[in-house]
């Protein structure tokens, strides 16, 4: 699970996503290999390990991890948005 300490909550911003503003890339899950649409850090739903990744960079591939349960695929899903205007 992302950490932070006291100190450096002045640094992450607390958002309300909106239908029509960014509130797709917060519900969008990307799986391996596709093109990162938002840098930031991401979450496997599958097993809750965390990764950092750049825009227009793919999503690490397929053999990046692996699950215990086979059947659950890796899935991306955006945690916190890196350098959001
Ligand atoms: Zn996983």
């Amino acid at each position: 699970m992302a950490q932070f300490i006291r100190s450096t909550t002045k640094y992450l911003t607390e958002i309300t996503p909106t239908l029509l503003g960014s509130g797709p890339e917060w519900t969008s899950v990307f799986t391996p290999g596709q093109r990162v649409p938002t840098s930031g850090i991401y979450r496997c739903k599958g097993c809750s390990q965390e990764i950092s990744a750049n825009e227009g960079n793919p999503f690490p591939p397929q053999n990046h991890h692996q699950h215990a349960l086979l059947e659950v695929g890796i899935e991306w899903q955006l945690i916190v948005k890196t350098n959001a205007n």
